[in-house]
């Protein structure tokens, strides 16, 4: 038998638990699409200032209404998650606020928008960030986050679901629940947001039925299904969206405004596979490491362990290994397959890194993608792949690379 037929084999039990989370969240979106009635005439773009752009109004309905809030913000002028979360910052803070992050430093390409100096940072308009770092098992300072935020000095609090680059378990639902309701307890005013990248769907719940107030995320990862172009979105209750939205085009105007002349038809389309692919990208996931696993690799999360978002990290044991690896990924992608990544220096990023990507849509993570920092541990970070098969490909290309690697 082909060492990938037993590596899968050893994967049935969780593909099956991906596959039960996958039919429930399919359930939630078909359900809110037959909500709000959605047609063709939703697919048409609008140009200028879009006033009574339907397609706009209804995705925003569809968004909310899958993740239980009264409102949403969902846009194809939203560059990414970088920018969704930026702008819920933004729009919510006001000089003297403070923000609590109980998961550490957050996702790099945030700093800026927190501390940065480039102008329009929270910190040079008067707003204080702190982070909790979390426990050494990975855990959330649970004591310290109720010592700081009892006498309801603290505006927001502030949770990042995935865990970007670092080597710890993705927050899961029960936990982020068990937490928000300690911190609605003793603060029951606090703004609770959470950055949901690489989050959607990987459960049966989303932050926002455990008790957060406010989650954002990118279009090209999850729930844009592999199909959304670009764009990000919000969702919340109406008094937080309002002020997000006047952040987003102009105090007053709100969602009142914006057009999209090429239409909806792909957010619609990619929301509606999103279940589907996100499942997909958990396969992916699963079997990467199982494999890497089996091959001695310390991997995150650990084989078989049904994982909290669709990020699977390996750990090697030398530049050239992980360089190796990286390349691997890049020469099983559809697109660019016969270019060859190597480190580099990236805006934002303290090492050099290394990116593997062969996507359809540029930088898009729910298609199978790499990067790794060049540094001592040597971790890949591999995330998405729009079918389990195209990763099961990739998989046996990775292990025959890797392995006939170690054999020379
Ligand atoms: C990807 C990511 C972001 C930023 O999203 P972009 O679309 O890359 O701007 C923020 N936080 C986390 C945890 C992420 O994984």
């Amino acid at each position: 038998m082909m060492i990938i037929d037993t590596i899968e084999n050893e994967c049935i039990e969780v593909f099956r638990q991906i596959d039960r989370i996958a039919l429930i969240n399919q359930k939630k979106v078909l359900n809110a699409f037959r909500k709000n009635r959605i047609s063709e005439t939703h697919f048409h773009g609008t140009t200028g200032y879009g006033y009574g752009d339907s397609g706009r109004e209804k995705l925003s309905q569809v968004f909310a209404d899958i993740f239980h809030t009264e409102s949403a913000i969902v846009s194809p002028a939203i560059s990414g998650g970088t920018h969704a979360i930026s702008l819920c910052l933004q729009g919510v803070l006001r000089p003297g606020h403070k923000v609590l992050s109980i998961t550490g430093k957050p996702y790099d390409t945030l700093v800026s928008s927190i501390w940065g100096n480039r102008g329009g940072s929270l910190e040079e308009y008067g707003i204080t960030f702190e982070c909790l770092e979390l426990l050494s098992n990975g855990d959330c300072d649970i004591a310290k986050m109720e010592t700081l935020i009892a006498n309801g000095e603290y505006t927001m609090l502030y949770v990042q679901r995935s865990r970007g680059y670092d080597w710890r378990s993705p927050l899961k639902t029960e936990d982020m629940r068990q937490l928000f309701s300690i911190a609605k307890r003793l603060c029951p005013q606090i703004i609770i947001m959470v950055d949901n990248c690489y989050g959607e769907f990987v459960g049966d719940l989303e932050p926002t039925q455990v008790g957060a107030d406010l989650v954002a995320g990118s279009l090209i990862k999850n729930p844009g299904g592999g199909i959304a172009p670009t764009g990000g979105y919000i969702c919340g209750n109406n008094e937080l969206i309002e002020l997000i939205s006047y952040k987003l085009t102009a105090p007053g105007l709100g969602m009142e405004v914006g057009s999209y002349a090429y239409g909806y038809r792909e957010f619609f389309q990619g929301l509606f596979l999103a279940p589907h692919v996100t499942a997909q990208a958990l396969k992916a996931c699963v079997l990467f490491t199982v494999a890497f696993s089996n091959m001695g690799y310390m991997t995150l999360p650990k084989a078989k362990e049904y994982p909290g978002d669709i990020i699977s990290s390996i750990q090697f044991e030398t530049e050239s290994e992980l360089v190796e690896f990286c390349r691997s990924i890049q020469s099983a992608s559809p697109i660019d397959s016969f270019v060859i990544p190597y480190p580099w220096d990236m805006p934002g990023y303290e090492h050099k890194v290394i990116m593997a990507a062969g996507a359809f849509v540029q930088g898009s993570s729910i298609e199978l993608s790499c990067d790794a920092p060049i540094k001592s541990p040597y971790r890949a970070y591999v995330q998405g792949g729009l079918t389990y098969e195209h990763a099961r490909i990739a998989v046996e290309e990775c292990v025959t690379r890797i392995l006939g690697r170690s054999a020379k």
